[in-house]
């Protein structure tokens, strides 16, 4: 089988790693030449609108899907009338419009952070008063790992905050003094089964992912999991979601989705049954789903900005190191460490052991 995949970065990389066992060979097609996903699938490093590109990306592909989701809506369109792309447009079209997808999160009676659209100093100064501070203020499209935000605490930010991020369409949020983050992360078959994997807890620092913590006996599981299936049917999904919730006081509010595999998922790689990369590419190529039980207690850490040293973290009882092959760069993503033991004395040696070697590095 071959399975095509739009984007080529460490998620790219992951599926086609995933793939392998299952003899289903990768097509990546990103044009970032450096792409990380290059060394294990085929690359196309053509732009996404040349049309000879698309011919040879299609050539004889038996599924497709995509590793990030700001991918030009005409590209998915033109892909489409040819060859079934999952997860489905409909779910990539919503969650790259960050107002969008909070309309979509409401008219499915799934609690959010209250939001006003900006497109102006005025709708600023108007969404200011309805939504009260402190606020976030964020881009509709196109930010992550917390670029394209700023938080406005006093009235004397509203001038600068639209400075910074004016000119786009924008969205305030209320800002939620939340208890704890948490994600989850799910998986449909074409038939329409679903798996959800244990709840995350998350730990972001600077708007970008830390850490990740597996919690199977998570008292908000079943309502995360009740939202997430309900996402999940609304959009006729086929692969791997990823939801991310605010706990307050045991009420989860619905930050954000991410239709794909998700970096608060990689634990499962050595921390689940089947980990979401390989279920991601079970969904997408019509096979059987694979369990998602978790094993043992697990945890993840991820690398940013500077490389650890390797022998260091491959000494700890229970780490394994996943490095993307990526050069370093402040807040840039370079790899990530899954800690998985059999009790949770044991993962928390393990944990504060691999967070030495982050510190250091
Ligand atoms: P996002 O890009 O929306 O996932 O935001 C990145 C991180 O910023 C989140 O994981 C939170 O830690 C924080 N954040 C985003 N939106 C809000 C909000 N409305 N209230 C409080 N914190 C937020």
């Amino acid at each position: 089988m071959k399975l095509g995949i739009l984007g080529g970065g460490q998620l790219g990389r992951m599926m086609a790693l995933a793939a392998a066992p299952l003899d289903i060979h990768c097509r990546i097609w990103e044009p970032e030449t450096s792409a990380c996903a290059r060394h294990y699938a085929e690359h196309l490093h053509e732009s996404y609108d040349d049309n000879i590109a698309r011919e040879r990306f299609l050539k004889d592909l038996d599924a497709c899907t995509y590793e990030f989701e700001n991918l030009p809506a005409t590209l998915i369109e033109a892909l489409q009338a040819r060859i079934a792309v999952n997860p489905p447009a409909l779910a990539i079209s919503t969650s790259q419009d960050r107002w969008q997808e909070k309309a979509f999160f409401q008219k499915l009676n799934i609690p959010t952070a209250p939001y006003c659209a900006v497109n102006s100093l005025a709708d600023l100064e108007t969404a200011v008063t309805t939504i009260g501070l402190p606020a976030v203020l964020k881009t509709c499209r196109f930010g992550y790992d917390g670029k394209g935000q700023c938080i406005l605490r006093n009235t004397s930010d509203i001038t600068n905050a639209w400075q910074q991020l004016g000119g786009v369409p924008l969205i305030l949020e209320g800002f939620v003094k939340f208890q704890r983050e948490v994600s989850q992360i799910a998986v449909r078959s074409k038939q329409g089964d679903i798996r959800f994997y244990a709840l995350s807890e998350n730990v972001h620092r600077n708007g970008i992912l830390h850490s990740s913590v597996a919690k199977p006996q998570d008292a908000m599981s079943e309502s995360a999991q009740q939202t997430v299936r309900q996402l999940m049917d609304a959009l006729n999904y086929v692969g791997v979601i990823c939801v991310e919730f605010f706990d307050i006081d045991g009420k989860l509010i619905a930050n954000e989705y991410a239709p794909r595999v998700h970096n608060s998922g990689h634990w499962t790689i050595e921390g689940a049954e089947t980990s979401q990369f390989e279920n991601h590419v079970r969904a997408v190529c019509g096979l059987p789903l694979g369990s998602t039980t978790t094993r043992g207690h697990v945890a993840m850490l991820n690398i940013i900005g500077t490389h650890p040293d390797m022998h260091r973290v491959c000494a700890i009882e229970g780490a394994h190191l996943h490095v993307y092959g990526k050069t370093e760069k402040p807040a840039r993503k370079l790899g990530h460490i899954t800690l998985r033991c059999d009790d949770p004395v044991s993962l928390q040696k393990a944990f504060d052991t691999a967070l030495t070697c982050i510190a250091v590095s």
